[in-house]
């Protein structure tokens, strides 16, 4: 996920429950490597889950931190990467070391709503504000396999539902109201139809 107005970045940053962040514990190398971009198949399939917390996993996550901050982006999903696999990263304070990973991801709590700008790098150049819920609840696991919780408000809870959205094959612009969708559609890139509590 990238945001880039300035309005956006004035937003607090979310609050983090009990996690690991995983940069300090994991000393592999990543690699910054090529993004998919829409409308690249890879980008509208359901990820697989992650059965293997393994060396393999470690270097993809390393990967996908790597590609991130290399295309100044804030989060990036698996499939972003050409894996289809359901792992995402997030750091909404860009600060080295406060990574977010998170492996197979379920949304339990998302309430409230905000609207802030989203945009991503499967989808350049393109800006729009989306709704969302303002405070999620998500469980998964961290990279060694471990539950992990993270409880999420401010731009870490968007960035956590867009980045969990990319695991279900899903975009941003799939969010948008019908008259954005296609004014979009007449473009490079079509949106799919989508269904959620939160549109
Ligand atoms: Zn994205």
């Amino acid at each position: 996920m990238g945001i880039y107005t300035r309005d956006a970045y004035r937003k607090v940053m979310g609050s983090i429950g009990n996690i690991a962040f995983f940069a300090s514990i994991v000393r592999i190398a990543g690699m910054v490597v090529p993004l998919c971009v829409a409308p690249h198949p890879v980008l509208r399939t359901t990820a697989r889950e992650v059965t293997a917390f393994t060396d393999a996993l470690h270097r993809l996550a390393r990967d996908l931190i790597e590609t991130m901050y290399a295309n100044d982006g804030i989060g990036l999903a698996a499939p972003q990467i050409g894996q289809g696999l359901q792992v995402f990263v997030a750091n909404p304070s860009r600060q080295r070391g406060r990574e977010l990973v998170v492996v197979n991801p379920i949304l339990d709590v998302a309430t409230g709503r905000a609207r802030m700008v989203e945009g991503c790098l499967s989808v350049p150049k393109m800006w729009e504000r989306v709704k969302r819920a303002a405070h999620v609840r998500m469980s998964g696991r961290d990279i060694f396999g471990k539950p992990l919780v993270v409880e999420a408000d401010g731009l870490l809870a968007i960035a956590l539902q867009h980045e969990f959205d990319h695991l279900q094959g899903r975009l941003f612009i799939d969010r948008l109201p019908w008259f954005r969708r296609r004014r979009l559609a007449a473009r490079w890139v079509r949106p799919a139809s989508v269904e959620g509590a939160w549109r």
